[in-house]
């Protein structure tokens, strides 16, 4: 089986459909790692995709927020105001489903799925020390994360903590064999929002038959992305930071 896994699209519909014409024919079932929207202008055509393509979806602190879970009092002016114009954006049948995504982790056919680390789904795992409280929370060897928008992850390789570099400017793919004896934290990065220095969109395919994850990077219309954003009255920063990928 062949899985396509994408996270924190973030309501941006141009890199969504870049990510799924590039994978097109190369994966069979489709795993989302969270936050659907927040930040975007394309909230309900990206969860339509979503809710009717993508059997295995964890929900991210975006998607809680953009839809009256949560408290905004912790999220930044600029994530506050996208999280309520999402709020009224959003269809009932889209609200309904983002409200009723499960917390990560999901365990599915040997792998974990959660949004932030595999036992709270708010943390960031960035380095390799928060990474390395991580792996003793794994049930398989195998997991997949979002929400640091950074592409690559980690690798417990007997007690040593490994990080894995996000694919190289100059480059488009990169491959990652998969050792049996290692355990894998894989952040697939950002497809809607990157903020690791590439502002191409990000994505990986699990081949679980290959034994392999392969991390992508694809350009996007980004000035389409952004003109939409200008003409929804989202928070100019919003458009900015998709240019450089921060
Ligand atoms: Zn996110």
């Amino acid at each position: 089986m062949r899985y396509l896994i994408v996270s924190d699209l973030h309501a941006n519909l141009e890199a969504l459909e870049a990510v799924l014409e590039a994978a097109s024919g190369h994966y069979d079932r489709s795993v989302c790692c969270g936050d659907l929207v927040g930040y975007g202008a394309d909230p309900n055509p990206v969860c339509d995709w979503v809710r009717t393509q993508c059997p295995i979806v964890v929900r991210g602190n975006h998607d809680r927020a953009s839809t009256g879970m949560d408290d905004l009092e912790w999220f930044n002016p600029v994530a506050r105001k996208a999280a309520l114009w999402t709020l009224e954006e959003l269809t009932q049948q889209n609200a309904d489903y983002i409200r009723a995504l499960p917390r990560g982790p999901l365990s599915v056919d040997g792998f974990q799925v959660a949004h932030g680390s595999l036992h709270d789904e708010d943390e960031y795992v960035i380095a390799a020390g928060e990474a390395g409280d991580a792996f003793t929370y794994m049930e398989t060897r195998l997991a997949f994360f979002g929400h640091t928008h950074v592409q690559g992850g980690f690798i417990w390789n007997q007690s040593r903590v490994e990080t894995i570099l996000r694919v190289s400017a100059k480059s488009t793919d990169s491959l990652l064999a998969i050792d049996s004896e290692c355990g894998y934290l894989i952040n697939p990065g950002s497809t809607g929002q990157p903020r690791d220095g590439d502002p191409r969109a990000a994505y990986a395919i699990y081949d679980s038959e290959a034994k392999e994850v392969t991390y992508y990077r694809v350009a996007y219309d980004i000035p389409a992305a952004q003109a939409k954003i200008h003409a929804r009255g989202l928070p100019q920063i919003l458009a900015d930071r998709l240019s450089v990928g921060r």
